[in-house]
């Protein structure tokens, strides 16, 4: 199969972070715990123990931010060290290579400060390292020397909050993980909630848009604000050309299916992943890495972006066995639902007796 027809690349629909994307992400960005819309278990926590670190003067505790891209993470950062008052500093696990350039970030922090490291999974053992004593004594245990002369000395740093985001808690070590005073799990947002998202960031860009034509939009998004606010865009540019500027549904809808994003949010690369299943391995159940190999993509990214949403609308389930295409699935994509033999059937098919 040809897996140049899977544009991973320069999908409107991937949740990943794109440059096309920069203009506006900065400007729409919430500033305040209470612009920040939807999670409202994280927010209530959250809340709590900024209100609680505040009384007692002290930095918050470290905090993990974990699930899918585009839901959040590094707004709510920015907006934990707004409320506490602090400056964040921000980085990721990739950027930070050796254990010199954390021990460089770390001891320039002012005290209270927040440390964001994106993508915090991605940090290698030997930078980890040096995270632990940071994270639990607020120090550096830096090595002079080698050989039998080394010793180790122990500097003093300011008192910080690391904030860790990941797409996959999972992946993460143990000890690190245990480090971390509150562990928060974004989840993937209503239509409602989209909606009201698109409504307040159409009015920071200036543009008319009805409740409807803000549901159309919210509920094609597959739950990810970031794609909510790049279908925005998309639209505002057919509402402009075609219309008089203003959004309702039947511009959204019409913007939408030009884009040939459809009714659930699926776009050609979701469809053909499902049909390639379906064609391929019979509906599956087909392991994650077979798949990957098939579509021609990583299997981190077709689990981090493309499977969450699949499965939260139930036309993907995981079994220990592989992925599976769900009935739901053959509907919405017109395909007849494949017979899957009784277990009286199966039973005969392998030759054994049924008793
Ligand atoms: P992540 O770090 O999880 O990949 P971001 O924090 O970069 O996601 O969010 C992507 C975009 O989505 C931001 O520009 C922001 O405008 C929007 N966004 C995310 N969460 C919310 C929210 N709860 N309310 C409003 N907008 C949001």
């Amino acid at each position: 199969m040809d897996t140049n027809e899977f544009d991973f690349e320069n999908r409107i629909m991937s949740t990943s972070y794109s440059a096309a994307d920069s203009d506006t992400e900065i400007s729409l960005r919430p500033k305040t715990l209470e612009d920040y819309i939807g999670q409202e278990k994280v927010k209530e926590n959250l809340k709590v123990y900024i209100e609680a670190a505040k009384k007692r003067g002290d930095p918050l505790d470290h905090v993990l931010l974990y699930g899918p891209p585009g839901l959040g993470k590094t707004t709510l950062s920015n907006i934990i060290a707004a409320e506490m008052g602090v400056n964040i500093r921000v980085t990721s696990g990739p950027a930070i290579e050796k254990q010199g350039d954390l021990a460089a970030i770390l001891t320039n922090l002012n005290e209270g400060d927040v440390l964001f490291i994106d993508e915090i999974h991605r940090l290698s053992r030997s930078v980890e390292e040096i995270l632990y004593p940071a994270m639990e004594d607020y120090a550096l245990d830096i090595i002079i020397g080698n050989g039998p002369s080394a010793r180790s000395i122990r500097i003093d740093l300011p008192r910080f909050t690391l904030i860790g985001a990941t797409t996959r808690a999972g992946q993460m070590t143990t000890p690190l993980r245990d480090r971390f005073g509150v562990i928060l799990k974004l989840e993937l947002y209503s239509p409602e909630e989209l909606a009201t998202i698109v409504r307040r960031n159409a009015g920071i860009l200036e543009m008319e848009i009805t409740d409807d034509g803000a549901i159309e939009i919210a509920s094609r998004s597959r739950g990810t604000p970031r794609i909510a606010n790049r279908l925005l865009k998309r639209v505002r540019d057919f509402a402009q050309i075609m219309g008089d500027g203003r959004i309702d549904e039947r511009i959204a809808n019409y913007a939408l299916t030009k884009l040939e994003i459809d009714q659930l949010g699926l776009d050609n690369v979701d469809r053909r992943m499902l049909e390639t299943i379906i064609k391929f391995y019979n509906g599956g159940p087909v392991g994650l890495e077979t798949l990957a190999a098939t579509v021609g993509e990583e299997a981190v990214t077709l689990e981090d972006m493309y499977e969450p949403y699949l499965m939260q609308i139930g036309f993907l389930s995981r079994t220990p066995r592989g992925r599976c295409v769900t009935h739901l699935a053959y509907d919405h994509l017109g395909l007849p639902r494949v017979q899957i033999p009784s277990q009286s059937e199966q039973m005969k098919l392998f030759g054994a007796e049924e008793n």
